[in-house]
């Protein structure tokens, strides 16, 4: 037998789609924040860092996430030819696809999924297509996970400050969310107001310059921290330490305390049943130092590239291979236009 899956499996594990997996530059997808209870939410800096230099990863490419990956972008495909092929039943035209932009104030590029015209009531409108997973999909229901909605707050801005005055104004971006696989009954019992189960919305918009969110309930969301300046401050950040060529702290923890890990119990934050059934045995027996046995950390580390580097005795100790900065105007590398002077002294400057 021609095994398929095993060759698909080799293939991604190969070399070559190692090498292609790597990133330069700031993109909307590595957005993070600090919300208001201290938290990092969104890409670690560090990780960003490492990826700057081109650090090789130090973790083994796992092939699961590259089909899963290749799954969400044909469905992406999919969704988007759908609505590109039915203008007149959906009342919705695509105006463009994929379509990039470069902001060189901040030096983010990024591309958007969809850019829409509604026939219906005249309006433009962005879309970011988000496929999930089983697990994912039951976290993004009642509201949307918020790296989603900073990519799109972040898209949304990107488009209002490019746009020709006397231009038709862009007011909302749309989250589309897709979950994958058999969630469908799953879903069943959660409502979000879409008449699928499986495809729900959120609307991203500002009110003042900080960012609304309405649900397809029309019930609507105020982020206040979330503003038109927050959304660049880490990156910005990001920036003084990449000119610094300084190592940024870690955003992230590889493994919890048990403190910790007691601590997020107590605010109902273990999510997987088996997890918390360990913590209370733990307890009941005395919550002695040492015996609780559970090996838990943030998902950013867990499936970092970087994370042996990182958390070994010299997460300094790679080859510091730099990126070049395009001014697309001009076809030019450039010095960045924003002098380092002019980037505030530390991170706290900017929270
Ligand atoms: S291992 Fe964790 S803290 Fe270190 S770079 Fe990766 S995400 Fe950041």
């Amino acid at each position: 037998m021609i095994d398929i899956p095993s060759r698909m499996y080799d293939a991604f594990s190969s070399s070559i789609m190692k090498s292609s997996r790597g990133r330069s530059g700031f993109y909307p997808s590595s957005i993070s924040i600090e919300n208001p209870d201290k938290e990092i939410i969104g890409t670690c800096l560090r990780q960003e860092y490492y990826r700057w230099f081109n650090t090789a990863p130090t973790e083994d490419y796992n092939p699961e996430f590259g089909i899963i990956s290749l799954s969400g972008e044909a469905l992406h495909e999919v969704i988007t030819s759908f609505i590109r092929n039915h203008p007149l039943e959906t009342g919705l035209v695509l105006l463009k696809d994929e379509h990039s932009f470069f902001d060189q104030e901040n030096m983010l590029s990024g591309r958007i999924d969809l850019f829409l015209l509604d026939t219906k009531t005249d309006t433009l409108l962005g879309c970011d297509i988000k496929t999930v997973s089983d697990y994912a999909a039951g976290t993004c229901i009642s509201e949307p996970r918020i790296k989603d909605l900073l990519q799109c707050a972040l898209y949304l801005d990107q488009y209002q400050k490019s746009a020709h005055s006397g231009n038709k104004e862009i007011n909302e971006w749309a989250i589309l969310y897709f979950a994958r696989s058999d969630s469908y009954y799953k879903l069943k019992k959660y409502p979000h107001g879409s008449p699928f189960k499986a495809m729900w919305q959120f609307s991203v918009s500002f009110e003042d310059d900080y960012v609304v969110v309405t649900d397809q309930f029309g019930n609507k969301t105020s982020y206040t921290w979330i503003t038109k300046e927050t959304l660049y401050t880490r990156f910005k950040v990001l920036y003084k330490y990449i000119k610094a060529k300084q190592l940024p702290p870690r955003d992230y923890e590889h493994s919890y305390s048990e403190e910790k890990i007691a601590g997020l119990y107590k605010q109902g934050k273990i999510a997987l049943k088996k997890d918390r059934l360990t913590i209370d045995k733990w307890l009941e027996k005395g919550a002695a130092e040492g015996e609780l046995g559970l090996n838990m950390g943030d998902f950013s580390c867990r499936f970092c590239d970087f994370s042996s580097l990182c958390w070994s005795n010299n997460p300094e100790s790679f080859t510091k291979k730099s990126t070049d900065l395009y001014d697309l105007r001009n076809r030019k590398i450039i010095v960045p236009k924003k002098p380092l002077s002019t980037v505030p002294k530390d991170r706290d400057d900017y929270i």
